[in-house]
């Protein structure tokens, strides 16, 4: 329902929650958020309000200066600590916005190669699928782009690899998503309003686009892998 990521050089546990509760209007029955710290990806999820979650992390800190983080408006699967995202797989964690259509003929082709699933929802088919992918060699880009030509539905997604630390790859078709520019710093919202205490300068994405959100900017592709730019705007909720 809600999505944010952040590559920076300092801690974003915090600001991923602070960001998350700008998307509670939305509307969510759990939420989580993961980081990468010293090359290992770590999570913390909570089932209800965003009160939960910062209860745990305040118990359990997540160090970790690249990080995304998603609050969860159960399509498949029923609203529990288990199904909130991220969701992990073979080093690699997803959040994800929307429907994936045919995860029920991915996740049976993925089991049957031994995939084994620790949710009941459709994003995990996308943690899964990309985990096989790179278990087969492809790099993260190549991963991403087949797992887009073969994923049906609605998104907007949200990617980090544990083997590349300082990296989020996101893509969209249909549900909105944006990636913010901010100094030495660069950020990923599904709105305007959870990136406002960043920064207003805005890229959004376009149905079939994918990016590459590193400290140094995005890099933007769209449906067959060519580079496009978008433009830049200046969003209201001026920081
Ligand atoms: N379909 C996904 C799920 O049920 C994502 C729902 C959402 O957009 O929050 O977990």
């Amino acid at each position: 329902c809600g999505i944010i990521g952040i590559v920076s050089t300092r801690g974003v546990a915090d600001r991923l929650v602070d960001a998350l509760k700008r998307l509670e209007y939305r509307g969510y029955d759990s939420a989580g958020i993961a980081t990468i710290a010293e090359g290992r990806l770590d999570r913390r999820r909570a089932e209800g309000k965003l009160v939960n979650l910062e209860a745990r992390l305040k118990r359990e800190p997540l160090p970790g200066a690249v990080g995304i983080g998603h609050t969860r408006w159960a399509t498949h699967g029923v609203p529990n600590e288990a199904n909130a995202h991220p969701h992990f797989a073979g080093g690699v964690a997803v959040v994800h916005n929307g429907i994936i259509e045919n995860f029920a003929e991915l996740k049976a082709e993925l089991v049957a190669a031994g995939a084994e699933f620790a949710s009941q929802t459709d994003t995990e088919v996308v943690a899964q699928l990309l985990a096989r992918l790179r278990r087969e060699g492809r790099g993260t880009r190549e991963a991403m782009a087949e797992m887009l030509g073969r994923i049906r539905g609605a998104f907007a997604l949200a990617v980090i690899f544990e083997d590349e630390p300082e990296t989020i790859i996101a893509a969209r078709n249909g549900p909105p998503l944006a990636v913010g520019e901010g100094q030495g710093e660069m950020f990923l919202g599904s709105d305007a309003i959870a990136l406002s205490p960043f920064t207003d300068a805005i890229r959004y994405l376009e149905d079939g686009d994918w990016a590459v959100v590193t400290r140094d900017g995005a890099e933007i592709r769209g449906a067959n892998g060519e580079r496009v730019e978008r433009p830049l705007v200046r969003s209201v909720g001026k920081p």
